[in-house]
């Protein structure tokens, strides 16, 4: 008896031990499985979370505006050719252009910055695609150099940006026009015919624009050298004064030399007028679909 019961005595620590032991598992058992229950709920809520997050509260991008901006116009006449003049090139191809999206691409509304033969300040273009939420701003200009006739001819697309000097030439004569415009240094930041390009480069542009234009510009270029054969230049960066100021995409179309003869004969025929709409056309209606599928 007193044998059984040092025996007893003996292995009690170890029955203790072993109990407590055996507790410990389960309520680390016990543990684990809370922890798991709690991770399952947890990776529930997120996930209904970021379901109700993918839900859209914002409106669904739509490309809606387009602007159109007939280069030149009043006391400014652009470029001269032989016998035309930019400033009525532009306007009849803004206008043939207004008219085809209508018809074309009927969800577009189109606003113009000028109908007529009027002067309307650089600035003042920017003013209205603003106010009328324009989504691409297009400018519709003739090409020219300083020979009275030559023999370069073709296309040019213009985005704004910086450039090299030398390589101005567009930009330099397109803004020229700001000499004809009260108060210009005042309205342009210091711009001048000495200090001419460095203070466009010096100006800050929105940059968040510029892979849109350059998009728009080479849509716009591929349909004007594969659909209608045209001789281009390509896309040029330059400092052009009417897209710096734009609160949207703008790209600035030189349709033609006007001093070069077959380019001037072109530029003021209803066929070549019309080929370089539809290729516009074309070029808006493949942006459009890009950039709404890209946004939405
Ligand atoms: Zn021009």
């Amino acid at each position: 008896m007193v044998q059984k019961n040092l025996t007893f005595i003996k292995i009690l620590p170890l029955v203790i031990l072993l109990s407590v032991l055996s507790n410990s598992q389960k309520v680390f058992a016990q543990q684990t499985k809370k922890k798991a229950t709690h991770s399952k709920t947890t990776t529930k809520r997120i996930t209904r979370r970021k379901t109700v997050a993918k839900k859209p509260s914002a409106p669904v991008f739509r490309f809606r505006t387009v602007i159109i901006d007939a280069g030149h116009g009043g006391k400014d006449p652009g470029a001269h050719g032989r016998y035309s003049k930019e400033k009525n090139v532009t306007l009849a191809i803004a206008k043939k252009l207004r008219t085809a999206i209508t018809e074309q691409i009927p969800a577009l509304n189109v606003v113009m910055t000028r109908t007529t033969d009027n002067f309307v300040e650089l600035h003042r273009r920017d003013d209205i695609a603003s106010e009328n939420k324009g989504n691409l701003f297009i400018s519709i200009h003739c090409n020219s150099n300083p020979e009275k006739a030559t023999a370069e001819n073709g296309v040019v697309l213009l985005v704004y940006g910086y450039h090299r000097k030398g390589e101005q030439m567009e930009a330099i004569r397109e803004n020229a026009s700001v000499f004809l415009e009260k108060d210009y240094q005042k309205k342009y930041k210091g711009y001048g015919p000495n200090s001419a390009v460095n203070a466009i480069l010096l100006s800050a542009y929105q940059q968040k624009f510029r892979k849109q234009c350059i998009r728009f510009a080479d849509l716009v270029n591929h349909e004007f050298k594969s659909v209608d054969g045209r001789h281009s230049h390509g896309v040029k960066e330059q400092g052009v004064l009417v897209l710096q100021q734009s609160a949207m995409p703008a790209v600035l179309v030189e349709t033609g030399f006007i001093n070069n003869s077959k380019d001037e004969a072109y530029l003021n025929s209803s066929e070549g007028q019309a080929e370089i709409v539809q290729s516009i056309i074309r070029a808006i209606k493949k942006y459009k679909k890009d950039i709404e599928q890209q946004k939405n």
